[in-house]
């Protein structure tokens, strides 16, 4: 497979573009190096490098594609907001009707807001539980992302989980002290650092199924400690669901777990391929932000009316019977394939998948299970990249990572996944 063209983009892209990319992730520095391969275009399920590549699209860029590339539907809401304005910096009815939406499929939802990330949306939520609770410390998990603000660079996956001490330069210790870090799916490490921070955390962070170091989901009964505890503390519960929203079924990680956060950050899918993020809780909690309340939060392009319409129109796809089951049913062609074409090689491999959406560990040891962030860095990296690089050679496109979802759209076919496995059997 030539890129010989994504080689040359890079080499003038270092030269304007710090690393040649817009987000860390996309390098190659994780897979052994080497040029970023550069997509031109992309229909359904497939993308097409600007050598001419075609790729089945496992990536969807890193959640928020989940009806695939050009998906008709959504182009047209995309024209219509540009051809009718695309800011106005006023109410419109278009984020009322999606607000109302989001509202109808999370009960714990009563009030919503709109801003343009995901990061942006934790950032906010952190701000709301801090402002509602008087407190200042947060709880996060062991290898959870967040986004990219200050006090979720701790532990964030990628870099030292320590406790209270920052993954990235430029994050004060300040910040860090304030961010008590315990490993995912251990109860007993959660319960002894609540009782510890008896009355000083003001928010415990979830993702209530991580989706940042492979698919994860929790223990049985795990959740429902962090709930009962936090209820008992006074902390809230915030769920970080950037990645889950609507990536397993048409609703959250909460309504699939039938648990209640506090409040909620959204973002990725919700926005059908545009930048968006949103947050929301409930009313005594929501009232806490301005211009009710004493938590500032605001947005130029919060709500644009291109992302609200975007927003819905995937969601109305998506609201379409039979879509998630289908996902569903790839999925568990691709996992099983996965495995078989790994144990004909003797390879170890420890495959996690929910629905649509799985992770392929090579896992130091066979039968290694995978179920918090330590685990899932305890395996073979230099594998996973030789691993990437074989099956970009075949047409298949993974995230450059050892542990990132491998994520299914409403596009992919029977014959993608099968195609899927038998580049696997070679890689
Ligand atoms: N939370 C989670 C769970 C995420 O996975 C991400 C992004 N990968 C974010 C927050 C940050 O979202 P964004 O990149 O849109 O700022």
């Amino acid at each position: 497979m030539n890129h010989s063209k994504s080689e040359a983009l890079h080499e003038e892209a270092l030269k304007h573009i710090v690393g040649g990319v817009n987000s860390p992730s996309r390098s190659y520095k994780a897979v052994g190096g080497g040029a970023p391969v550069a997509m031109d275009y992309g229909k359904g399920a497939y993308f097409y490098d600007i050598d001419g590549n075609r790729y089945i699209d496992y990536l969807a860029a890193y959640g928020p594609i989940v009806t695939g590339h050009g998906h008709p539907h959504i182009a047209k809401a995309i024209a219509h907001a540009a051809e009718t304005g695309l800011l106005f910096g006023t109410p419109t009815k278009h984020e009322v009707k999606f607000a109302k939406m989001l509202k109808d499929v999370f009960p714990s939802m009563d009030k919503v807001r709109f801003n343009n990330s995901g990061t942006e949306a934790v950032m906010t939520t952190v701000r709301v539980a801090r402002a509602y609770t008087g407190r200042t410390k947060i709880m996060k998990f062991e290898g959870c992302y967040h986004g990219h603000f200050d006090q979720v660079l701790v532990a964030a996956g990628s870099g030292p989980a320590t406790l209270g001490s920052p993954d990235s330069a430029g994050v004060p210790e300040s910040v860090a002290i304030e961010v008590i870090t315990v490993p995912f799916n251990d109860e007993n490490a959660f319960v002894a650092a609540m009782d510890k921070w008896d009355g000083q955390i003001a928010g415990i962070l979830v993702e209530p199924i991580v989706g940042n170091f492979g698919i994860v989901e929790p223990k049985k009964g795990f959740l429902e400690t962090v709930h009962r505890i936090a209820k008992e503390k006074g902390s809230l519960v915030i769920y970080d669901e950037v990645i889950t929203a609507f990536r397993f079924h048409y609703g959250g990680a909460q309504t699939l777990l039938g648990l209640e956060p506090d409040l909620t950050a959204l973002g990725k899918v919700i926005g059908g391929g545009l930048p968006i993020g949103a947050y929301g809780g409930k009313k005594e909690i929501m009232e806490t932000v301005a211009p009710l309340g004493p938590a500032y939060q605001a947005g130029t392009m919060a709500g644009n009316p291109a992302s609200m319409q975007a927003g819905i129109a995937c969601l109305e796809v998506l609201a379409q019977d039979g879509v998630y089951e289908e996902m569903d049913r790839l999925g568990a062609i691709l996992e099983k394939g996965l495995v078989e074409a790994a144990a004909k090689h003797n390879v170890p491999v420890t495959v996690n998948r929910l629905k649509g959406a799985l992770a392929v560990y090579f896992v130091k040891e066979a039968g290694q299970v995978v179920e918090n962030y330590k685990q899932a860095e305890n395996t073979d990296g230099e594998k996973f990249g030789r691993f990437f690089k074989l099956m970009l050679s075949k047409g298949i496109n993974l995230a450059p990572s050892k542990y990132e979802a491998w994520f299914l759209t409403t596009e992919h076919t029977e014959a993608d996944v099968l195609e899927t496995i038998a580049a696997a059997d070679y890689a």
